[in-house]
């Protein structure tokens, strides 16, 4: 058992996040993983509809009793969601903390705050850490450069990142990006951190609700198998290598794009039928440098229960015996 004040913070038994997924992290998922002693996001983009996402909350609380929450993006999105009504609803269904991840989130704090709940930012540089502290978030999630999804602009990798962030803020920081197994909420945690998120590592498990095919893809690909498109959008996602990665990247390289000429591959209801139907190159999917470390699909619990032996097994043995402890 690893107790830490991000495990303090959520009140959960293990200092493992399953981050925000889009069109992944239902009730069945983020259930899953808070059942199994880790800490459950739900997306809420994948409700846009206020009701529908209410009824996902629902559910979930139907399948765990354990502390869950709600990933909240703020970024540029094809659909605009009414993040007011969204958050309306988080607060009416009592959920007690809100990943909030893609821009500054200070407009809707006052909101989310009257609600008493919790904030954790998700970012990508120490500045935007600084400022989300500034503005009253409760934690940060710090995401490098190897994360699935939108990596920011800066390039910096999570092992520079965690510890500078660490030195920065006085809330608990939760690190973010490359993370898949017990190795790594090691060196997380000596990094600064007092947890760790994984996304990519979650979409290869049995509760996730995602075709076979494209679980035995991520089992399959490498640590290279990752792309990043919309880099001249200011927009960067890492996504899976697959040949709709590389017409994005075909189209971007002819220069001036707009992002009318990357939709046929990039929306996220392209990613959606994908998920669901098992297609492996219709359209982009996000996925971290993680997917180099992804080998089987097992379910939550035993990912979790996996990681947690690995990692008390490197603190107990390996470094007891560095020590001459052990
Ligand atoms: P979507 O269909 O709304 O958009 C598809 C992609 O195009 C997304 O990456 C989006 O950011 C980008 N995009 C849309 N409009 C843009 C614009 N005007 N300029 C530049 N880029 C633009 O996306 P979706 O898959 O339905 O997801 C909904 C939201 O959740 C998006 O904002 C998406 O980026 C975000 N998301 C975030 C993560 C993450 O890593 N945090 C993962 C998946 C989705």
């Amino acid at each position: 058992m690893l107790k830490t004040r991000i495990t303090e913070f959520f009140g959960v038994e293990r200092p493992i996040v399953q981050g925000g997924l889009m069109w992944v992290a239902a009730a069945e998922l983020v259930s899953a993983v808070s059942n199994a002693g880790g800490m459950g996001f739900m997306t809420a983009l994948t409700f846009p509809e206020p009701e529908r996402f209410r009824a996902e909350i629902r559910k979930c609380k139907t399948m765990t009793d354990k502390p869950f929450g709600v990933n909240l993006t703020f970024l540029p999105t094809l659909r605009p969601p009414d993040y007011p009504r969204l958050i309306n609803v988080c607060i009416e269904e009592g959920i007690r903390f809100i990943e909030t991840a893609g821009r500054n989130p200070e407009p809707y704090m006052p909101q989310i705050k009257s609600g008493g709940i919790q904030v954790i930012h998700k970012c990508t540089s120490v500045r935007h850490a600084l400022k989300a502290e500034k503005i009253g978030c409760d934690a940060i999630s710090i995401d490098g450069f190897e994360a699935a999804g939108h990596p920011g602009e800066d390039d910096v990798t999570t092992l520079i990142l965690v510890p500078l962030v660490r030195d920065a803020v006085k809330v608990p920081i939760i690190a973010s990006g490359g993370f898949a197994d017990g190795r790594g909420l090691v060196a997380a945690l000596a990094l600064g951190a007092d947890g760790m998120n994984m996304g990519t590592r979650f979409v290869a498990t049995r509760e996730a609700p995602v075709h076979e095919n494209l679980k035995r893809v991520l089992v399959r690909s490498s640590e290279t198998d990752t792309r990043l498109i919309m880099r001249s959008l200011r927009n960067t996602e890492r996504v899976l290598h697959n040949r709709a990665a590389d017409k994005v990247l075909e189209i971007e390289g002819r220069g001036n794009t707009q992002i009318q000429d990357l939709i046929p591959y990039v929306s996220g209801l392209v990613g959606k039928e994908m998920l669901e139907g098992g297609e492996v190159d219709g359209g982009t999917i996000a996925a971290g440098q993680c997917i180099g470390l992804i080998r089987d699909i097992p379910t939550c619990r035993e990912l979790l229960d996996r990681i947690m032996d690995e990692a008390e097994g490197i603190i107990q043995t390996r470094f007891a015996r560095m020590l001459g402890d052990g």
